[in-house]
């Protein structure tokens, strides 16, 4: 591994004028410094966030909660008032690595994770992502991989607590040298860029400064499933995200997005249309799990992806009613 400084950062401006390629932010420490150890981040320095008065509040305004980047998924999971109105994101951080790891890891930081792709984070392995010729995945080992993606890579976005956000329709404030801007959640991911130093609408020298989530009307609910090969410490095989809104026993608008499907969270907007105007019985749910793999086409090795997208879509609406 190579040596690199750590710096206590002070104020939000004096970290955004410092950060560039050689200068990297640290939060809970659980992805960068695995990114060091693999070889894919080598700064010269890193700052330290968690010294920085102000970026670990859990608010809930008048026009909306206001999540900052250092609140760890250990107290998303377990804030009683964010499990009580926005379960969806609740059940993500609660769903998400493990017991350790959630005391540790923050929002901020998760956004940012990079690709959990075997070829990716082995040292030894040039692929496409990392600026070399081609995407091993495309003809390997693609089980994790997307049934979403055109290529030429095919990852999935590793982060639960995202696809809550793209559901709850979440923004993300971040501050940089050139002021503040607010992302929506949905544009906040990127689709996988070679050689880039994240998948992520963040300039190098940005910091995530909280997560914005409007107020969901009293009538919504939310539910959050994940299939994994084990039941902590595991990344999505396939999840999926519901947030919808009833008016009285119809569905007025839904929310769905699938995990472990795309590089991005994936809106699974066939299914959201056959839920809104029904109620949530048997037959609907049947149908709106059926029109969640409209779009998905499986790789060489991930059609049992299919079967989950299907079982996860369908235990989260009947975890609604
Ligand atoms: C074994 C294992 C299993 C896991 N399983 C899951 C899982 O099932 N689901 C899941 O969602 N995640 C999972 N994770 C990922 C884990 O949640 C992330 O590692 C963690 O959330 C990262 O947060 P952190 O605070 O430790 O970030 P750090 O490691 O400190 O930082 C991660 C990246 O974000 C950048 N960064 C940090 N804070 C900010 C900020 N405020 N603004 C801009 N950039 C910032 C850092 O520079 C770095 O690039 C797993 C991780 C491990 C190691
Ligand atoms: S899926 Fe992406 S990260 Fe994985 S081998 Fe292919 S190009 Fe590399």
């Amino acid at each position: 591994m190579k040596p690199f400084a750590y710096v206590h950062g002070t104020t939000i401006d004096e970290v955004t004028g410092a950060l560039d390629a050689a200068c990297r932010p640290l939060a809970g420490g659980t992805e960068l410094l695995r990114l060091i150890k693999g070889g894919l981040a080598a700064p010269e320095r890193v700052v330290d966030l968690k010294t920085i008065p102000g970026l670990a509040g859990i608010e809930r305004r008048a026009d909306g909660w206001r999540l900052g980047a250092l609140v760890t998924l250990a107290r998303l999971a377990s804030e009683g008032q964010v499990g009580h109105e926005l379960p969806v994101l609740a059940q993500a951080a609660g769903a998400a690595a493990s017991p350790q790891l959630r005391n540790r890891a923050t929002l901020g930081g998760n956004l940012v994770q990079r690709p959990r792709c075997w070829y990716f984070r082995d040292p030894l392995v040039h692929c496409w992502l990392k600026g070399g010729e081609r995407c091993l995945a495309a003809d390997g080992h693609n089980e994790r991989h997307a049934l979403a993606s055109t290529g030429p890579c095919h990852i999935v976005h590793p982060s639960d607590p995202a696809h809550a956000l793209v559901a709850l329709d979440a923004s993300v404030l971040v501050a940089g040298p050139r002021g503040e801007r607010t992302i929506p959640m949905a544009d906040f991911l990127h689709m996988p860029r070679q050689e880039a130093w994240s998948e992520t609408a963040l300039a190098l020298d940005e910091l995530i400064v909280d997560v914005a989530i409007p107020l969901p009307a009293g009538s919504a609910r939310g539910a959050y499933v994940k299939a994994a090969e084990r039941a902590v410490w595991d990344f999505a095989l396939v999840s999926a995200a519901a947030q919808v809104t009833f008016q009285g026993p119809v569905v007025a608008a839904a929310r769905l997005v699938l995990g472990g499907v795309a590089p991005v969270p994936w809106r699974a907007s066939d299914a959201e249309e056959a839920l809104v105007g029904r109620s949530l019985d048997d037959a609907a749910i049947v149908r709106a799990a059926g029109a969640a793999t409209v779009g998905l086409h499986p790789l060489s090795r991930n059609a049992y992806k299919l079967d989950l997208v299907r079982g996860v879509v369908a235990e989260a609406l009947r975890r609604l009613r």
